[in-house]
């Protein structure tokens, strides 16, 4: 562990920039800076500046002291840093993995399945995951936030089979809670509306967003809400995550995981049940283990589908039953996400 990079406190008066979005600003964007941090320069040479040049490293320092401090195989750094793996061309691995592309309804909205909605809400995040299908799309273009959500609405409000709304992106919660309300006040006179459900990795990687501005709109809205957290290792919850998790659940909403079955991050039975538990002792449930999608520079994440059923089979016989979650993958054209069990 090496100390986070110190932050000053601020007291601010109103208007001034939120103190997480600061801390968003300062994340680590280097990757000699990272390795440096980690006492891991001898790491530079794989280091793909290809790979970096495609999609950035960034990781936010609180994130980067939960690290392993010399390891070279820490499980929270083979998430972010562009390895020249990467540059590895594997047949089967491609740009639109999941067919997002053919999915689009327009302005953001992309309609899978049945009574969801999936708003492209924002396409920034917290961090740049590498096994990430968004290193292909900067969806500049595609968020729905842009043009202050009109069209988004539009389609919405047209569809009254949509009674749930699905804020992802991108990470939604890197939007501003005064961007973040214009959309919810919006949605608040449709009345086919019936739940909100945010998919975010930003109370883990930095859980200063959970503050009292996101906290106050929360208790706002008249809906259920559910936060979809991604955590993919137990080391990435500190007692920072387990506070900012607390004040979600005191604000209301059902937390739960999703994780992405990863090579050399948590392919292990004793990796996943300590994830499934540590998230547990934070008050969140596991929801899906995703196997990868197939996005190319991600191979070399990928556990094959007898690998993931066998760890999958052993979870299963050491957790409580609520503690397992779905093995499952995301196929173009499919209803839902289909089981692999
Ligand atoms: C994953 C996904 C959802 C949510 O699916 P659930 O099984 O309800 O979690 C909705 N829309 C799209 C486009 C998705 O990819
Ligand atoms: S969308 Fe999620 S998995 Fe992808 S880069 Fe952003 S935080 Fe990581």
């Amino acid at each position: 562990m090496i100390p986070a990079h110190p932050a000053p406190i601020q007291i601010s008066p109103r208007q001034a920039t939120p103190r997480w979005q600061q801390l968003w600003r300062d994340a680590v964007r280097d990757p000699v800076e990272l390795l440096g941090l980690l006492g891991l320069e001898e790491l530079a040479s794989r280091v793909s500046p290809a790979a970096a040049a495609q999609f950035a490293l960034r990781v936010p320092r609180g994130f980067v002291a939960r690290m392993r401090h010399g390891d070279a195989n820490d499980p929270l750094l083979r998430q972010v840093l562009p390895l020249d793996d990467e540059e590895r061309v594997v047949p089967g691995f491609g740009l639109d993995a999941v067919g997002d592309s053919a999915a689009r309804a327009g302005a953001g909205v992309i309609r899978k399945y049945r009574g969801r909605a999936l708003l492209v809400a924002t396409g920034s995040c917290g961090i740049n995951c590498r096994y990430c299908f968004r290193r292909h799309f900067p969806y500049a273009e595609e968020t729905a936030a842009r043009g202050q959500w009109a069209e988004t609405l539009a389609i919405i409000a047209a569809d009254d089979a949509i009674d749930e709304i699905i804020l992802s992106g991108g990470d939604p919660l890197s939007l501003a809670d005064g961007k973040l309300a214009e959309l919810t006040d919006a949605l608040k006179r449709i009345p086919h509306v019936r739940r909100l459900r945010i998919h975010t990795r930003l109370p883990v990687v930095l859980p200063e967003r959970v503050d009292d501005g996101l906290i106050a709109w929360l208790r706002d809205l008249p809906w259920p809400v559910t936060v979809v957290i991604h955590a993919n290792h137990a080391n990435e919850f500190d007692g920072d995550v387990d506070a900012a998790l607390m004040r979600l659940r005191d604000a209301g909403c059902l937390l739960l995981n999703q994780a992405v079955l990863l090579k050399g991050v948590n392919d292990s039975v004793d990796a996943l049940t300590d994830l499934c538990e540590r998230g547990h002792r934070a008050g969140v449930l596991p929801y899906y283990l995703h196997q990868l999608d197939r996005v190319s520079g991600a191979a070399h994440f990928e556990v094959g589908d007898d690998d993931a059923l066998a760890l999958h089979r052993d979870l299963a016989a050491r957790l409580s039953g609520y503690l397992v979650p779905k093995l499952v993958r995301e196929v173009a054209g499919d209803p839902g996400k289909r089981p692999l069990v």
